[in-house]
C-alpha cells in the first residue's frame, strides 16, 4: 500500500523540473571494473527493485563507468508497474576512462542496456578532457551533448566534478547551458573545488550532492559539537541522522545524491522532504561543518590540493 508522499523538486534553467533526491546512486558501494555475467549483482537488482516500488518519482542515479547498466535494466524490465515517466535516470559519459567512442556512442549503447529510450539527464563525468586522450576536446564534449539534447535522447544535460574555469569554458560555447553539476558536497566539504557553490548558484546551475552523508561514515567521537547537533536534530524531528544531513543539503539548494544497501534507508531518503529543518537549525549545520576539517572521498589526486579552501563559507 503507498504512503502518501510529499515530494519535492528543483527548477532546472530549462524550466524543467527534477526529483529533489536521488535515492538510489549505482556508483560508490555497487560499481565494478568489469561488466560480466559473473558480476552482475542481484542485491543491486533487489535494491532498485524495491525503490520503484516507493511511491512518487523514482531518481536513480547510473554511469558508463559504473558498469551497473545491465542491473537497472533488469530492475525496470521487472518493475513494469512504474511508468517510465515515474522514473527519473541520470546516467554519465565517462571522460576520465575512455570506454565509448563518444557521448553519442556511450549514450546509444547505455539507453540499449537500460532499455530505455531515453534519459531525463546526462552529464560528463568529468572535466578531464583532453584531444589525445579522447579524440576531442572539452568544447566538443559539450556539442556532443547539446544534439543529444536536440535530439530528445537526453531530456536535460550538465556536467559533474567541474569547477568555476571548467564551466566558463563551457558556457563561453554553449548553445545551451548546463542545467546541472554534479559534484562532491557534504558539511565537510562545502566547496569541491574553490568558489563552485557560489558561481553555480549565480548562474543557475543547480549543483547535485554525491557522497552527502560523508560525515556519517567516518570515525568521529560523540563529543564533537556538529555530531552532536546532528543527534539533537534527529530527536527532536524523530528522524534519523543521515535524513537530518541530507535535508540540510536540500536547504542549501543542492539535491543530494545517496544510495544504501539498506532498504529502510532508500526509503527514508524518499521520504525527505516530509520534514523541514529551521533557517537556523540549517544555518549551524553550515557553520558547524565550516569548522571540521575538510572531508574529500573521490577525486583526492586532481583536487586534494584545494582542501584549504573547501570549508569557506561563500553564501
Ligand atoms: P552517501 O554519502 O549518501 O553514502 C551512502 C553510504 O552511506 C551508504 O553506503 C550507506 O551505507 C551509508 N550510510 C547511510 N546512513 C548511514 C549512517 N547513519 N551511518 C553510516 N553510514 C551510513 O553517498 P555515496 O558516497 O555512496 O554516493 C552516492 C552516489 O553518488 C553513488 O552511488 C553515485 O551514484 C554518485 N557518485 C558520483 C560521483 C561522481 O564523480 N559524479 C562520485 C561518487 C558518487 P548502507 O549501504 O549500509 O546503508
Amino acid at each position: 500500500m503507498d504512503r502518501a508522499i510529499h515530494q519535492e523538486f528543483f527548477t532546472l534553467n530549462n524550466g524543467n523540473k527534477i526529483p529533489g533526491v536521488a535515492i538510489i546512486g549505482t556508483g560508490t558501494k555497487w560499481f565494478k571494473k568489469v561488466e560480466s555475467e559473473e558480476t552482475f549483482s542481484k542485491e543491486l537488482v533487489e535494491q532498485i527493485k524495491y525503490a520503484l516500488t516507493l511511491p512518487g518519482i523514482v531518481h536513480i542515479d547510473a554511469a558508463e563507468i559504473y558498469r551497473t547498466y545491465p542491473e537497472i535494466g533488469a530492475a525496470i524490465e521487472e518493475s513494469r508497474r512504474k511508468p517510465r515517466n515515474q522514473i527519473w535516470i541520470t546516467d554519465k559519459y565517462s571522460t576520465s576512462l575512455k570506454i565509448t567512442e563518444n557521448p553519442k556512442v556511450g549514450l546509444e549503447t547505455s539507453l540499449k542496456k537500460m532499455g530505455v529510450e531515453y534519459v531525463d539527464l546526462y552529464l560528463l563525468h568529468s572535466p578531464f578532457v583532453t584531444e589525445e586522450k579522447n579524440g576531442f576536446s572539452l568544447e566538443q564534449a559539450w556539442k556532443y551533448l547539446e544534439e543529444l539534447y536536440k535530439n530528445g535522447k537526453a531530456k536535460n544535460i550538465g556536467v559533474s566534478n567541474f569547477g568555476v574555469k571548467d564551466l566558463e569554458r563551457i558556457l563561453k560555447v554553449a548553445e545551451i547551458k548546463p542545467q546541472v553539476n554534479q559534484i562532491e558536497y557534504s558539511a565537510f566539504l562545502q566547496n569541491q573545488t574553490p568558489g563552485i557553490y557560489k558561481f553555480a548558484r549565480e548562474h543557475d546551475i543547480l549543483l547535485e550532492a554525491y557522497s552527502p552523508l560523508g560525515p556519517l561514515t567516518i570515525e568521529h567521537s560523540e563529543d564533537d559539537e556538529f555530531y552532536r547537533y546532528i543527534k539533537e536534530l534527529s530527536h527532536k524531528y524523530d528522524k534519523t541522522e543521515a535524513q537530518i544531513l541530507l535535508r540540510w543539503v536540500a536547504d542549501r539548494h543542492v539535491l543530494p545524491v545517496t544510495t544504501s544497501g539498506k532498504k529502510e534507508r532508500i526509503e527514508e531518503a524518499q521520504y525527505l522532504y516530509s520534514f523541514d529543518l529551521t533557517y537556523d537549525e540549517s544555518n549551524n549545520i553550515t557553520q558547524l561543518g565550516l569548522q571540521h576539517k575538510p572531508l574529500r572521498k573521490y577525486w583526492t589526486e586532481q583536487y586534494s590540493k584545494y582542501d584549504a579552501d573547501s570549508q569557506k563559507s561563500d553564501d
